[in-house]
């Protein structure tokens, strides 16, 4: 394909309706949720069926995809109830499953379903003849194992002629394409039943056999992934999708990193300013193994999110010509404050706010909404932050 022509798939992740809508509007393609069974993740951050049938009817409404993780490795027992929860996913349109486990390929095979099969990178898939078996057997996508390279990535998909995803962008763990078992050791917490408890973040003192201490911090606590500074690269291999980590991460998060990739992806072959993507929460960034070898991919004084960028608030509607704004988090005034509209730019304000009374605030609380001025249209699902000072 045409270098112009390509254009990779943005994937975002979706713990909530409200989010995946978010991403739809900031520029991902498509989205993936965990249902409520064999994601990897435990509690919060999970659909129900009735809110996947809601967010996929909004994502074909606006044609965009929704793809489900059911990428556990299962047990006997589990794949009593399997087939059911795939009938019902299946029933759902959704446009695509992301799996580990070759059984639930067999259950698919024999039901005839028709969603899209992606190999989730819990599967460890590292070469052509792994992809090649996977294609044979009608899977449309492999997520290769984080270990790969975005060239290494990219000759599967030459020599297999199979939709590659690669992930882009947030968390990233020490372990093994996600196979680990610390959280099972310590605390009794299953990894891949979606019970991890981020054993790999926390401080560690190691001794030697006398006693004494040789280390003390984190030294399993990985960096953040990004490959922002490596579009060119993922044009040139033709990944076909780049994935946003960070189901558990909030709407304004999603919003921004999203709205970073699309404009790094539609300005190609020009390179966009980045400067600010620091300013979002993060444990300081590393490429990881995508340009090829990993280096300098530990955090080892501290495990913190850096963050300097905080979301205050949703616009959510204009009566004459004020905005509304629906307020998560409390502000003043006089903070500097900047607005993300949907179009990925973002406008620093200068604002008086107001309550319903009419009456000027200058301090404005959590779970209010409030009405302010603007010269400039808003639209409905701009996001209001604030910009501690960075100290650049
Ligand atoms: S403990 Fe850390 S390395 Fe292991 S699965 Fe959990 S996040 Fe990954």
């Amino acid at each position: 394909m045409d270098k112009k022509l390509f254009k990779p798939e943005i994937l975002a992740p979706a713990g909530t309706f409200e989010k995946g809508k978010t991403a739809f509007l900031y520029g991902a393609d498509a989205i993936y949720a965990a249902g409520p069974y064999w994601s990897l993740r435990q509690g919060a951050g999970n659909f129900s069926m009735n809110e996947l049938e809601t967010i996929i009817k909004y994502a074909h409404q606006n044609s965009k995809k929704v793809y489900v993780t059911v990428n556990s490795y299962f047990t006997s027992s589990d794949l009593k109830e399997l087939p059911i929860y795939l009938k019902d996913l299946n029933s759902l349109n959704v446009d695509g499953v992301i799996f580990s486990d070759p059984s639930l390929y067999l259950i698919y095979e024999k039901l005839g379903l028709n969603f899209d099969l992606h190999l989730s990178t819990q599967s460890s898939l590292l070469n052509i003849e792994a992809a090649k078996f996977w294609k044979d057997r009608g899977v449309t996508r492999v997520v290769p194992g984080r270990e790969l390279s975005i060239e290494e990535a990219g000759e599967i998909k030459k020599t297999v002629d199979i939709e590659v995803e690669m992930f882009i962008h947030g968390a990233m763990c020490v372990s093994y394409s996600g196979k680990c078992l610390l959280s099972n050791f310590m605390v009794n917490r299953d990894s891949n039943r979606g019970g991890c408890a981020q054993s790999c973040r926390w401080r560690y003192k190691v001794y030697d056999e006398n006693g004494d201490v040789l280390n003390d911090g984190y030294p399993l606590n990985s960096k953040d992934l990004t490959g922002i500074n490596l579009i060119d690269s993922y044009f040139e291999h033709q990944i076909d999708s780049l994935k946003i980590e960070g189901r558990m991460k909030s709407l304004f998060y999603i919003a921004r990193i999203v709205s970073f990739y699309k404009k790094a992806i539609d300005s190609f072959p020009n390179k966009i300013d980045t400067s600010t993507l620091h300013y979002l929460s993060n444990r300081e960034f590393t490429e990881g193994f995508l340009g090829g070898d990993i280096k300098d991919s530990i955090r080892f004084d501290s495990t913190k999110y850096n963050s300097i960028d905080l979301f205050l608030g949703v616009v959510i509607a204009k009566d004459n010509n004020r905005f509304l704004l629906s307020v998560k988090y409390g502000f003043n005034s006089f903070d500097p404050l900047y607005i993300l509209l949907p179009d990925s730019n973002e406008i620093k304000i200068e604002s008086i706010f107001f309550d319903s009374y009419g009456n000027t605030l200058t301090r404005i609380n959590p779970n209010h909404v409030v009405f302010f001025e603007s010269k400039i249209e808003i639209p409905h699902y701009s996001l209001m932050f604030l910009r501690k000072n960075s100290g650049d």
